[in-house]
């Protein structure tokens, strides 16, 4: 049977809910092991379809670039013969996957939405015109793969363990980290990691705080158009879009933003999106499943009102 290797994310000390999309994904190629760097982490493995963990020893990969990682990953590809290593497609992952693809001389696909039994993968490219099907044609498949793009199937028994002691070179160890500063969030979910994204665009006109009420009562991560993150009324860090992050949530709330097709880039896989806008020809209606058109100055108030009260 093929062996997937997958590596476990972990945000704030909690296995993220990517490591079990990649699970999900990688059940329908063989059998999955979860490569693991903290052994804290174990535990709460068996939430998903993961027959095997391999803990890490040896090294806190938190003191040092992605180097490391991608060298112990070589080297279990190498030991376990292992047919795929799927990776969250975030900033660390791909240069982990780029690093572990040089390292294994085998080929990589970035940002995929979905990779099938057949290690066939899906990837939306030229601002989401277009779709692509892939497949690596050399070596072991090297995959990142983005974030809500499949809900995880609950596991259903406690995976196997096996230690693993990688052989780390200087070279790796070369980048290191000097020092680290928590990100100041509130108790909102993470942007790319939430089910629910409301977005506020030029719309807002600097006034996010109807956005925010709105997030809040749905439990929601918020984000931004470009035009509202340029125009300094919400932080880089949460930019939509192209040039933003890319977002595929359960419900995507896009509020006073037109739907350039570089806004869509980063949010047209959301299984539903609302779009509230005050004129009716706005493209982000192309998109929408529902659409209101209103001020979201009244509309959202008036939403946040009826959802706090059907709560309550
Ligand atoms: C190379 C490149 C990369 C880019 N990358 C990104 C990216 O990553 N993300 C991104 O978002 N953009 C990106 N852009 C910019 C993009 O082209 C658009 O300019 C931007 O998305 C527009 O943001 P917006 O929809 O908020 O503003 P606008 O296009 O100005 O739209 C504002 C909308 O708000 C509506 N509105 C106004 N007032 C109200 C109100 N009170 N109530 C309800 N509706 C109201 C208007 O009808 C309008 O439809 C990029 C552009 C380039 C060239």
């Amino acid at each position: 049977m093929s062996e997937v290797l997958i590596l476990v994310d972990a945000v704030d000390g909690k296995v993220a809910k990517s490591t079990g999309e990649l699970a999900t994904f990688a059940k329908a190629i063989g059998k999955v092991s979860a490569v693991v760097f903290d052994a804290s982490l174990v535990s709460q493995l068996s939430a998903y379809t993961i027959d095997n963990v391999i803990i890490c020893n040896g090294i806190d990969v938190t003191k040092f670039s992605p180097a490391p990682v991608a060298q112990a990953l070589a080297q279990l590809v190498a030991s376990k013969s292992a047919t795929a290593v799927l990776i969250t497609s975030s900033s660390r992952g791909k240069e982990i996957a780029g690093r572990l693809a040089v390292a294994t001389n085998s080929g990589i696909i970035t940002d995929a939405s979905t990779i099938d039994a057949d290690l066939v993968t899906t990837q939306l490219v030229f601002g989401g015109s277009t779709t692509v099907h892939a497949a690596v044609t050399h070596g072991t498949t090297i995959a990142t793969l983005r974030s809500n793009s499949i809900e995880p199937t609950a596991g259903s028994g406690t995976p196997t363990t096996e230690e693993f002691t990688p052989t780390i070179s200087d070279a790796a160890k070369l980048g290191q980290v000097i020092s680290t500063e928590p990100v100041v969030k509130g108790g909102r979910p993470e942007l790319t990691e939430a089910s629910i994204v409301v977005s506020g665009g030029r719309g807002t006109n600097g006034d996010f705080k109807p956005v925010e009420a709105f997030a809040d009562v749905l439990g929601a991560a918020v984000g931004a158009s470009r035009a509202a993150t340029d125009a300094g009324w919400y932080p880089h860090t949460h930019q939509v879009g192209q040039t933003g992050k890319t977002v595929s949530p359960q419900l995507y709330v896009a509020c006073g933003i037109s739907g350039a097709i570089q806004h869509r880039a980063g949010m047209q896989t959301s299984k539903m999106i609302v779009a509230i806008n005050k004129d009716s020809e706005a493209p982000i209606f192309e998109l929408a499943d529902y659409g209101v058109i209103g001020d979201l100055f009244n509309v959202l108030p008036q939403a946040t009102t009826a959802i706090a009260a059907k709560k309550a």
